[in-house]
């Protein structure tokens, strides 16, 4: 080997280790400072949206106002409890909550004039409810992005949009969002469904065996005393419109549907009240087999992991300081310099692995926390009403009956909102 090309072999180590320990150093630097540059998410416009306000050190920076931002929060939980946008609006206005602009103006300590603004309507929540600013990201060039101005703007198309992700402090879990998307979905197929009042359990209960939506099925016959019939039930909907040659009926009465889930619910929240850490390890056990011990194995691995690697970058450069000084022949820091990089490649390649399981367990278990604190209020649930139903369940499988020892069973599986299905 000559020696330009032991140089070269022993810069291009180097140059790895190098790149490392920059690319660790900048995105340091960049959570500090990561709103400094225009495209990573600077703010342009005039009005912080509600929940935020300007940063008095960077008017480009959104820093959570402590008045405003519980109104977001209020939205978006309002949402959660099964409110529609209107429903939202009048009951913020109820509260006589002042609007976006109203709260404009009293920052600036004036009244507000513009009388089409000073009370809240459902296009306002909708948009507020759609703003991904309440999730830690900027996006602009869409309208203008604020409320205040929401009949006079113009939605530009989407793929003009510029987003920049997590540009300052979040007011709004994921897992809300995530939520909030998913009853925004389901409450526009069923609004705009037949006329009439939406079925408890319509868009949340489904067929275990096609998997096909359950529909209601009403038994209004006349009895003999001329009473008429008051069952309500559900049966699948590729056997109620196709008949037995697709699926069989699964056919369950809605009040027998209510206790069980009342049961369930009720069961489960005195569970979260009394026992949380076991319930909580039972969820996170049973969703990746990843219980606490196990997270903190990991971490325990990484943290060692990461010593090590400190470690060998620092021998790296020694090696090459030796080197340069003369200390130690170009060939010994060539071969020392390799084995460095053998074992920092490996060691990276196993940090790699832990770090994503580390990510999928710290996932389920902010997941996991979430529900305990959701479902922890419901140990006396007397009444299910759709709103809370929306809240806490995500879907219901339906099995069909089957005869075991002479008497009717069935499976029924509920999968609640952010856990899933919770075997006990
Ligand atoms: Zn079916």
């Amino acid at each position: 080997m000559d020696t330009i090309h032991k140089n070269n072999e022993m810069l291009v180590i180097l140059k790895n280790v190098m790149n490392d320990l920059y690319a660790r150093d900048t995105s340091n630097k960049i959570r500090a400072v990561k709103h400094s540059t225009f495209k990573s998410g600077k703010y342009v416009g005039c009005y912080a949206p509600i929940g935020y306000l300007k940063s008095p050190e960077d008017k480009h920076v959104f820093i959570i106002a402590p008045v405003t931002a519980p109104v977001v929060t209020r939205i978006f939980d309002l949402l959660c409890q099964g409110y529609s946008y209107r429903k939202i609006a009048t009951t913020l206005n109820t509260e006589n909550v002042p609007t976006p602009t109203t709260f404009y103006y009293m920052r600036q300590g004036k009244p507000n004039i513009r009388k089409d603004s000073d009370f809240w309507a459902a296009p306002t929540v909708k948009a507020s409810l759609r703003n991904e600013v309440y999730l830690g990201h900027m996006v602009q060039n869409k309208t203008g992005n604020l409320s205040y101005k929401v009949h006079k703007q113009i939605v530009k198309p989407e793929s003009e949009w510029i987003r920049v992700e997590n540009t300052h402090e979040p007011i709004i879990s994921q897992k809300t969002w995530d939520l909030v998307r998913e009853l925004d979905a389901r409450n526009t197929i069923f609004r705009s469904g037949k006329a009439g009042e939406t079925a408890l359990f319509t868009g949340v209960l489904f067929c275990m065996d096609c998997k096909s939506p359950m529909r209601r099925y009403r038994d209004s016959r006349k009895h003999k005393d001329g009473s008429y019939g008051t069952y309500q039930g559900y049966a699948c909907n590729r056997y109620a419109a196709g008949g037995k040659t697709t699926c069989s009926g699964h056919i369950i009465n809605q009040r027998v549907l209510i206790e069980l889930l009342l049961i369930d619910i009720r069961f489960k929240a005195a569970l979260a009240q009394n026992n949380p850490i076991g319930l909580k390890e039972k969820i996170m056990a049973q969703h990746n087999a990843a219980s606490l011990e196990r997270r903190k194995t990991l971490q325990a691995t990484m943290d060692a992991l990461d010593k090590r690697l400190a470690e060998l970058e620092k021998l790296v450069v020694t090696a090459y300081e030796d080197k340069v000084k003369g200390v130690i022949p170009e060939a010994v820091c060539v071969q020392l310099l390799k084995w460095y990089e053998d074992e920092r490649a490996d060691k990276l390649e196993q940090r790699a692995k832990l770090s994503a399981q580390l990510e999928v367990c710290q996932e389920d278990e902010k997941a996991a926390d979430d529900w305990l604190a959701i479902i922890r209020d419901y140990s006396r649930l007397e009444e299910l009403d759709r709103p809370t139903l929306l809240r806490l369940v995500k879907r219901i499988e339906v099995g069909e009956r089957r005869a075991v020892n002479g008497h009717d069973e069935r499976d029924i599986k509920i999968y609640y909102n952010f856990v899933g299905f919770v075997e006990l």
